[in-house]
């Protein structure tokens, strides 16, 4: 029997590999566009015909190909952007494994016109299913411009695989949108069978937040503008800046979630969680908020190489970037102190004003030992409100105006009237009508925040026991404490562990001092559990509520009026006063009008 192996001929490996790369038009508008910005290009023009089916053209004014490189570039490997594999270490190119365009061309018709600016002449090369056609000098502007005609020309089971025009167009659109967003300093153009569907001027401007928000809006429309929050944050050498949507502008349907790493579009459910956990509180759960998030690091510190479309890549220390992106975006909403939309609408202008551009709340530490005690040594929650200018008239029956505190009854701290409703709820007139605030609630937020800050500063304050207490655990809660003992000895916990599954309780969190320890832990420990998802990506969230669960038990208890300020003014204090952290609100209001249309005046 004879050898069997054959090496297959370059024009059936060309097609084989062609499969992987290119799937549809969107996959070649992405690889020629992607193209066009590694070659320098101020300007891209793309025109597509039959929603790329019959043509994708890319033209730009970059580098340009000589006659060599021409005909070279449709080659298989070959690349100008790497030389050797050390070289991928640092890559910052998109294309670098050569094998875009000839991939394309092994399955399309395609006609290459390229000049390098410093030459007379440029190149023209036709190319068919991988068989050179012609190559010949002609005349041409610099720069580059490759058409791709009759997708799958000679691969006709492929072509039926093809979704209707508006599917396939809306890939392109897609793919457009990605390498757009990514390069605010160059210009794109899009036509789609003569029409122009996109204009984008490049983006001028001081700062990068100030490209990426033109380019946004640009691309998404004018009402972009003020949806837009910007997030900023460096950590060592990681950069991320960008925008979030502000939490009303949710949508039902994903709506424009975008990550770029190096200025290049990727996927990620890892970091999407991040964001979705920072908004968690901010909107419903089937709802989506948009992001435009970048992410600049250096390139050694990801692994790029992992798919040929090259949407995904891997972080080597994914935890702290996932750390950072979700710090960076709450910070982001907190600082802009955007207030949820949930059971009540606030009126956003006047949001705006009561809420203070620097991060307040959080820099005005607290500490709930002093619950009880004296004045709290914030400036009074409340009196921010009342430092407000008026508010602007009701115009609407449906606006409803954030709580605002009746200025008939501002006074020194503790003269306005508050009313407590069967040791439960906290009623309190406020300009609109009246505002119901639930203790429990409202303590559970307090608690949370308080928490979170401990946790991130390191230094909670523990109350002795006077008698220690053993507590013997269930196997699963005693892996699970061992797991986050240090976090637990931060919030103040005094534990020991005595050998076996049992725990020595030394002290507990000073602002549990009249709590049963053991009950307390348990109950914590219990909390945790149904963490365990949040506590691998986001462990100070879930100690945090675990905390706050098990430090605020629904229960009734008569409150002092002085202990009713108090408690409103922590809740106010707060960076997210209207929403537990679960997501349930702390407090409803009930308006004049609707007061008034219930009885029918
Ligand atoms: P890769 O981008 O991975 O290097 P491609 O097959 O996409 O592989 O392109 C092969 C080579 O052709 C590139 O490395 C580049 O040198 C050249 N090339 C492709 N498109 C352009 C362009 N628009 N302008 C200048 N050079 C180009
Ligand atoms: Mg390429």
């Amino acid at each position: 029997m004879g050898d069997l192996i054959r090496l297959l001929p370059d024009h059936v490996a060309n097609q084989i590999a062609a499969g992987e790369v290119v799937q549809r038009p969107a996959s070649m508008v992405k690889e020629l566009l992607e193209n066009s910005v590694d070659a320098g290009a101020g300007r891209i023009i793309l025109v597509v015909k039959d929603a790329g089916r019959s043509l994708v053209q890319v033209t730009d004014d970059g580098r340009g190909m000589s006659m060599m490189d021409a005909r070279m570039c449709f080659e298989r490997h070959a690349t100008s952007k790497i030389r050797v594999a050390h070289d991928l270490q640092a890559v910052r190119t998109k294309g670098f494994r050569g094998e875009a365009l000839a991939s394309i061309a092994a399955i399309a018709q395609v006609e290459l016109k390229t000049r390098p600016h410093a030459d007379e002449v440029g190149t023209r090369v036709l190319i068919e299913g991988s068989r050179l056609v012609a190559q010949e000098p002609v005349a041409c502007p610099p720069g580059t411009t490759l058409a791709v005609r009759n997708l799958f020309f000679n691969t006709p089971a492929r072509r039926q695989f093809l979704k209707s025009d508006q599917v396939e167009m809306k890939h392109v659109l897609d793919e457009f949108q990605r390498v757009a967003l990514a390069h605010p300093e160059i210009a794109f153009q899009l036509t789609h069978n003569g029409q122009e569907v996109h204009q984008l001027p490049a983006a001028q401007g001081q700062t990068p937040g100030a490209l990426l928000r033109q380019r946004v809006v640009h691309l998404f429309g004018r009402r972009y503008d003020e949806r837009l929050v910007p997030v900023e944050e460096s950590a060592g050498d990681l950069h991320i800046t960008g925008f979030v949507g502000k939490p009303e502008f949710a949508r039902r349907s994903r709506g424009e979630q975008f990550f770029f790493v190096n200025q290049r579009f990727i996927r990620s459910s890892y970091l999407e969680h991040a964001v979705r956990a920072a908004f968690e509180e901010l909107v419903a759960r089937d709802q989506y908020p948009s992001w435009f998030l970048y992410i600049d690091l250096d390139p050694a510190r990801i692994d790029i190489n992992i798919h040929p479309t090259k949407t995904e890549i891997k972080f080597r220390d994914d935890r702290s970037v996932y750390a950072i992106v979700h710090a960076a975006v709450r910070r982001a909403l907190g600082r802009f102190n955007v207030a949820p939309s949930i059971d009540f609408e606030p009126e956003p202008a006047l949001l705006a004003a009561s809420m203070p551009s620097t991060p307040g709340p959080a820099a005005k530490a607290w500490r709930p030992q002093d619950l009880g005690m004296a004045p709290p040594p914030v400036p009074s929650g409340w009196q921010r409100l009342f430092d407000l200018p008026d508010a602007p008239a009701v115009d609407s029956p449906t606006d409803s105006p954030l709580v605002m505190p009746s200025r008939e009854h501002e006074g020194p701290p503790g003269a306005r009237p508050v009313f407590q409703l069967h040791g439960t709820y906290i009623l309190a007139q406020v300009r609109s009508g009246v505002v119901v605030v639930d203790q429990q609630r409202a303590r559970e937020r307090i608690v949370y925040e308080q928490a979170l800050r401990t946790l991130e500063q390191g230094a909670g304050h523990s109350q002795q026991q006077l008698f220690p207490r053993n507590v013997e655990l269930s196997p699963g809660d005693h892996a699970l404490l061992t797991q986050v003992l240090p976090e637990l000895r931060a919030l103040g916990f005094d534990l020991e562990p005595l050998g076996g599954r049992t725990i020595v309780v030394n002290g507990m969190p000073a602002e549990a001092a009249d709590e049963d320890p053991v009950a307390l832990l348990e109950s914590f420990l219990e909390q945790l559990q149904l963490e365990q998802g949040t506590l691998r990506n986001a462990r100070h969230t879930a100690l945090a509520r675990s905390m706050a669960r098990s430090l605020a038990p629904r229960s009734t208890r008569k409150l002092e009026n002085a202990e009713m300020h108090e408690l409103i003014d922590r809740l106010f204090a707060c960076e997210m006063p209207y929403v537990t952290p679960s997501g349930r609100p702390t407090l409803l209001t009930f308006t004049l009008d609707e007061l008034n249309e219930r009885f029918g005046n």
